[in-house]
């Protein structure tokens, strides 16, 4: 029809999305990439966990996926339920069983059946409950009849009760024969997935429900409070169990069952109900595993388990960026172009917008030359612009759009990080210039994004115990700081002429409330120790990072992007970095002219920078004796 066709052709034909269409006309927007429709053809920079995954399908194989969260593990999972053939699918059906009530009957039928059989029981058992009604209404009719003829009322009364009581309680109760369809599953759509992740045993392994009326003729018959578990509405599926360590192992040993047998009988999973009298047959559960967590959940993972999946699957893990050439970053904009589909309510996103999302994901990656796979994040942050763009009306999501919603979509980590700087300031805690003995202005990195400034104090005293100096601190600055005191003795006692064996040294953190990772505070630590015992003032407008080797270099470390950020943010001047991570600093525009970034190879080198001393001349020649000393303090230590 015309009007058909118009709807077809026109402007506003193509539904809810009418900024999108505008979009159409935008050079190297979202909106001119084909989003593909098979969910294995959408995921991007998981080549290897993508082959895999086809693999297993095709073999119906278990498969163990590690990696960080939101790299698409659940994604992944889903997708090869698409790839699974349809032609298996099965409907699950509890049936009563009369001579043992308790141990319910189980049958399989072709998927789509179930629903039918069910229909066509109810239809019988609503023709026999008809019939015995009106066979009752009859009888009782005729004895009412009868006592009216024959005036015997008492006696008619009493016959009608007594056939009615007969009837009602000695009949079958036929709703009470009706199976239940345990599981149903349609022919048309793909092979089921079931995210089992944080179950219960019950949601899990299946369970029968508590009947309150145990008898007399108002109990639910114990088939009908059967329900089925994640393992058996998976069957013939996937079944998805992210922080697979975090199972309890109980369910973790039934779940390993369950995968050997290819079924598993549902019994009641609270101990004191009426349901844990019941246990059905075996019921199928011929699901394939896909089963996923972070490093941690191989150790806490039952080990049968793990050996099993093993034995029988893959393990990939996944990666968490990929390289930034001219072709992943094409995947990118499709990652984008999908997350703006998905969301159905966002404005596409321009080029400028484009080219700031990569941006970003350059930063996240951490990585020199690659992007982050962490789209999890990146999606929200896609979601949080298209939000902006949308409520602003405007029709394309642009790069403003993305930079407003960087402070919008921040992590937990950085909020509170900010939060404690702000904090630190009012107190006067964090001291951002002129210079102080034995202070140093280390820097941190918590969660993933959250950098922080993290001021270090030494002082040193002559030793106290018997067996020499101690290195005193508390908790995992004691590690820190006594590793990379045992790494400086050398340099130290060649630079001031002390031996550490001989001094107690006091070191503590100023104002954390997050936890420090790593021994990337290992060069301040060293530092703020020198000028302890020197006595040379440290520059407070002067922030580092990074770790120290034996011989006095400085080694590279992680989160230098974010740790710049902070220090710039705190209003210092300099930050020293390790060389090796130059190329790793991914840093704002707005934080580069206010901070000035200076790569260093050496522990004498980061002295140069981060001391003032009085005695330029003697500091100058210790410091070169020092330099030597570092490149063979192998050789020359005792
Ligand atoms: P995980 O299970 O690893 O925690 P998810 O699979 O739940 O992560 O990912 C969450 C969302 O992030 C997905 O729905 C998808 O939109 C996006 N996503 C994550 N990884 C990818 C990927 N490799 N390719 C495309 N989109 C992804």
């Amino acid at each position: 029809s015309p009007q058909q066709e118009s709807a077809v052709a026109g402007p506003a034909g193509t539904g809810p999305t009418a900024p999108a269409q505008a979009a159409h006309q935008v050079e190297g927007a979202s909106s001119q990439i084909e989003v593909p429709p098979k969910l294995i053809d959408q995921v991007i920079g998981q080549e290897r966990a993508v082959e895999v995954i086809r693999k297993a399908a095709t073999q119906r194989r278990h498969v163990m996926m590690i990696g960080s969260p939101g790299t698409g593990k659940s994604m992944l999972a889903k997708a090869m339920a698409e790839l699974l053939p349809k032609e298996e699918l099965q409907d699950i059906m509890v049936y009563p069983n009369s001579d043992d009530p308790n141990n319910p009957i189980i049958r399989t039928v072709a998927a789509g059946r179930g629903k039918q059989i069910v229909a066509a029981h109810k239809i019988e058992a609503k023709k026999k409950v008809q019939f015995r009604n009106t066979l009752l209404l009859i009888l009782i009719i005729g004895i009412i009849g009868y006592a009216f003829i024959t005036m015997q009322w008492l006696m008619g009364i009493i016959a009608a009760a007594f056939v009615f009581m007969a009837l009602r309680y000695t009949m079958p109760r036929e709703e009470a024969m009706v199976p239940k369809l345990l599981v149903a599953n349609d022919v048309k759509s793909n092979a089921p997935f079931i995210d089992g992740t944080g179950s219960h045993a019950g949601a899990l392994l299946g369970d029968v429900r508590h009947d309150p009326f145990q008898s007399g003729g108002l109990e639910t018959p114990a088939h009908d409070r059967v329900e089925a578990g994640a393992i058996h509405r998976s069957n013939c599926g996937v079944l998805f169990i992210d922080e697979i360590n975090t199972l309890d192992p109980h369910s973790q040993q039934n779940l390993l069952t369950a995968l050997q047998e290819g079924e598993f009988p549902i019994t009641g999973q609270s101990e004191r109900s009426s349901g844990a009298m019941v246990r059905t047959e075996p019921v199928p559960c011929r699901f394939v595993m896909v089963a996923a967590g972070n490093l941690d959940a191989i150790q806490g993972m039952h080990p049968a388990l793990r050996s099993r999946i093993r034995g029988y699957g893959y393990e990939v893990y996944m990666a968490e960026s990929m390289e930034d050439t001219p072709e992943n970053q094409q995947k990118y904009i499709r990652f984008i172009a999908q997350e703006v589909k998905n969301d159905g309510k966002i404005p596409h996103f321009d080029k400028s917008a484009i080219d700031e999302i990569i941006r970003e994901a350059r930063r996240r990656s951490n990585r020199k030359g690659h992007l982050t796979l962490k789209l999890r994040d990146m999606g929200g942050l896609i979601r949080v612009a298209g939000d902006i763009a949308r409520q602003e009306g405007a029709t394309l999501t642009t790069a403003a759009h993305v930079i407003t919603a960087k402070k919008t979509a921040r992590s937990i980590e950085d909020q509170v990080s900010d939060e404690v700087t702000r904090h630190l300031r009012e107190y006067e805690m964090t001291v951002v210039e002129g210079t102080r003995v034995g202070r140093v202005n280390g820097l941190a990195v918590t969660g993933s994004d959250a950098g922080s400034v993290l001021p270090i104090m030494a002082e040193v005293t002559p030793a106290i115990g018997k067996e020499g100096g101690e290195v005193i601190a508390t908790g995992l600055l004691k590690e820190i700081a006594q590793e990379s005191i045992k790494n400086v003795s050398a340099i130290l006692k060649k630079f001031t002429g002390k031996d550490v064996k001989n001094i107690d040294i006091h070191i503590q953190f100023i104002g954390t409330y997050m936890g420090i990772e790593g021994d990337s505070a290992s060069i301040s630590v060293a530092t703020a120790v020198i000028s302890a015992i020197e006595g040379i003032p440290v520059r407070q407008d002067l922030a580092m990072t990074g770790s120290l080797s034996v011989r006095g270099d400085v080694l590279p470390v992680g989160g230098v992007t974010y740790k710049i950020e902070a220090a710039a943010k705190a209003g210092i001047k300099t930050v020293l970095i390790p060389r090796m991570n130059i190329n790793d600093v991914l840093i704002e525009e707005q934080y580069k002219s206010k901070i000035t970034i200076i790569p260093v190879d050496t522990i004498d080198e980061v002295l140069k920078h981060a001391l003032v001393p009085e005695n330029m001349d003697g500091f100058l020649s210790k410091l070169k004796k020092m330099a030597v000393r570092s490149t063979s303090a192998f050789a020359e230590a005792p």
